[in-house]
């Protein structure tokens, strides 16, 4: 297991719980914008944001953003060692820069007496596309966790060890083999993310299976879905990759069939209007939505509640993968939405 780095309010890695990041894409001078988005980034459920850090003006501009959410938040600095010890010192809560990019040991010391002074975790990040010369046309993978490592061990000689890692590629392969490969070598908490995964479906699927992957197998500690756009969309793709992999378990699963010639109704007018009426939800129910008794309530029985269709305008209602009785087509998403109100407040359920 890895060991645990405290972000401010959020502890990752030691088996807590998988915290989800995003990054804003504002201006950071643009307080205005930058606040908006991070309210609203904290809204979806971002527990860790981050935002970019390029010049002093931005470290000014971001005194207004430190110390104002609940939210950690992360300041990204790519070379000039000056800013992560100045965002160390104006209260973010956490750094990521790489110290072997600094190429001046006293300097690295420097930054790293900042970090320590003010309870600053580092974020070691390293991407394909930023490799030190050292490390070109080496295979990727080893490259990336080599890359990382040579950053984690400048660290360690000046006993800092509050470090958070991840070695992204655009490929999900060398993403998910560099990972495995670090998760071997050491127990920091490990970042994960497919770096510049795109935008929409294909990013959306590039990260889950990556990111998915390496969580199936146990590794990574935090996650980042990287997409073109709005950021927002980043915090429902990861939320939906925890889901689906069952490590987040609280909201409500609707599960249906494909349908066939079997199904007599608008199943899937029913399984959108059930989806867009429980997406609040955050208590564990599954739901099941089937399109005919012949083979609905046996490929669903794990289901909490669920209908089946049938003929005529008919469903069957079941419970525990037991049919109850028989509604309505049009009183399916009542009944189902009752029953689900039902089990989120402990209410008896009436057969
Ligand atoms: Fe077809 Fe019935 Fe299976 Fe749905 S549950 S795919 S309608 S056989």
């Amino acid at each position: 297991m890895s060991k645990t780095v405290k972000i401010k309010n959020i502890k990752i890695g030691g088996g807590n719980r998988i915290a989800v990041q995003s990054m804003t894409n504002t201006d950071t001078l643009d307080t205005d914008a930058t606040l908006a988005q991070l309210r609203s980034l904290q809204a979806a459920g971002c527990d860790i944001a981050r935002i970019a850090v390029s010049c002093d003006e931005e470290v000014e501009a971001c005194k207004k953003y430190t110390g104002v959410f609940d939210m950690p938040l992360v300041a990204d600095i790519q070379f000039d060692y000056r800013l992560a010890v100045r965002c160390a010192e104006i209260g973010f809560d956490k750094i990521r820069f790489n110290p072997g990019n600094i190429g001046d040991e006293r300097k690295v010391e420097y930054t790293v007496d900042a970090c320590k002074a003010n309870k600053v975790p580092i974020r070691i990040g390293v991407n394909t596309g930023s490799l030190e010369k050292e490390f070109v046309g080496m295979d990727r993978a080893d490259a990336l966790a080599q890359s990382a490592l040579k950053h984690v061990r400048l660290l360690e000689k000046f006993g800092f060890y509050d470090t958070v890692i991840s070695v992204k590629s655009s490929d999900v392969k060398t993403t998910v083999r560099a990972y495995r490969k670090l998760a071997e070598a050491v127990d920091y908490p490990l970042h994960l993310g497919v770096t510049e995964s795109g935008a929409d479906e294909r990013g959306t699927v590039r990260s889950a299976v990556g990111i998915g992957a390496l969580l199936v197998d146990g590794i990574g500690d935090t996650v980042r879905v990287s997409l073109s756009g709005d950021p927002i969309n980043e915090i429902r793709a990861a939320r939906l990759i925890l889901q689906e992999i069952g490590i987040d378990r609280d909201y409500c699963e609707i599960i249906s069939c494909p349908t066939c010639s079997r199904c007599k109704y608008d199943l899937k007018k029913v399984v959108d209007e059930l989806k867009e009426k429980t997406a609040d939800v955050r208590t564990g129910v599954k739901v099941a939505v089937m399109g005919c008794v012949v083979n609905g309530p046996g490929e669903a029985a794990d289901a909490d509640f669920g209908v089946a269709g049938g003929s005529g305008g008919k469903a069957a209602l079941f419970i525990n993968g037991k049919v109850v009785r028989t509604i309505k087509t049009e009183e399916i998403v009542p009944v189902l939405l009752d029953l689900i109100k039902r089990k989120i407040t402990n209410d008896k359920v009436d057969i």
